[in-house]
């Protein structure tokens, strides 16, 4: 059987990006610093459950920071946008992910994917859930992937141990009343959320249920209901990609979301959930073949949200 299009593009992109060697492996939590530099995988998932992949698809790596939207989302669906509002901006912040900074005037984090909107909103689901609440965010991320995710407990204890910064960030959101005193414990659940292991194949698909209007793509099971997924998107299209966010919307114009451990998740709206993982990463803290590989795929198939009239995406609907 001859095989598909999309098959064929991504094994041609897997062979030529593989060949790029720029950027470093994070070392800052220093288990992530023994994953292989080399390691690469493409997988796409349609949001009718079409699946294509290649290269390193089925090997395990944490969420990391990928884990930022659907912890949002999950708190836009405990507290409504509007009180969450109160506590997180969503406004680009052209800063790093990691910056310990507020926004003037209003002293909330500019958005929910750096890593002070992130424990932020971890911290308001704390608030609610009280000890329940990372087993609640496992819960809804396994079934956006459809099976049921682990945590990789070297990778949390070593975040633990050694995230000082992040620590320097809570006690900010601590003095500015954003999260509330038990701020140590939500803080630890931030940490065993970014340490959700996951392979490329289930991060395209997680991105393929947001491309499907937060329905499961093969099983049809509902896991976001329709403002959160809403909300995701649209946060990850304006701030998904740290301060590397409005250059992607220019050149590749799909919501994302990446993380420090390599990974790379994009949704083309109603149509296919991508996901690259290689760790090596660029200056900004994307992975560096993730952002070509996409910067591609997007070029060629017509996926950026504002080509839609073009043959481009005519072509990927009628393919899918
Ligand atoms: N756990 C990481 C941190 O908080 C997540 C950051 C990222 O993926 N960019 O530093």
């Amino acid at each position: 059987m001859e095989k598909h299009e999309l098959q064929v593009v991504i094994e041609d992109l897997h062979e030529r990006y593989g060949r790029l060697t720029t950027g470093e492996v994070a070392t800052y939590i220093p288990e992530l610093s023994k994953a292989d530099p080399e390691r690469f995988g493409i997988a796409m998932v349609s949001s009718s459950g079409q699946l294509f992949k290649t290269g390193d698809c089925d090997v395990p790596f944490t969420i990391q920071s990928v884990s930022k939207p659907f912890t949002f989302g999950l708190a836009i669906e405990a507290y409504g946008a509007e009180r969450v509002s109160q506590y997180v901006g969503v406004e680009p912040s052209g800063d790093a992910f990691n910056a310990i900074e507020l926004q003037h005037g209003t002293n909330r984090p500019f958005n929910p994917m750096v890593n002070s909107g992130a424990i932020t909103v971890t911290a308001l689901l704390h608030a609610k859930y009280g000890r329940e609440t990372f087993d609640i965010i496992l819960d809804r991320t396994s079934k956006a992937a459809g099976r049921p995710l682990v945590v990789d407990e070297a990778v949390y204890e070593s975040e633990r141990r050694t995230g000082h910064r992040n620590r320097a960030i809570a006690h900010l959101l601590l003095n500015f009343g954003l999260v509330h005193d038990e701020a140590e414990s939500a803080f630890d659940v931030y940490f065993r959320q970014c340490a959700i292991l996951l392979t490329a194949v289930d991060l395209a698909t997680m991105a393929a249920t947001l491309s499907n209007m937060g329905q499961h793509p093969v099983t049809g099971d509902p896991v976001f209901d329709l403002t959160s997924t809403r909300a995701m998107l649209a946060i990850m299209f304006t701030c998904g990609m740290y301060d590397y966010s409005g250059e992607w919307a220019y050149r590749v114009g799909v919501p994302a979301k990446s993380g420090v451990s390599g990974g790379v998740m994009a949704v083309v709206n109603r149509q296919l959930g991508i996901a690259t993982y290689s760790p090596r990463l660029d200056t900004r803290g994307n992975s560096a073949r993730g952002i070509e590989t996409c910067v591609e795929l997007a070029s060629r198939f017509g996926l950026h949200a504002f080509d839609c009239l073009n043959v481009g995406s005519s072509f990927l609907t009628t393919m899918l």
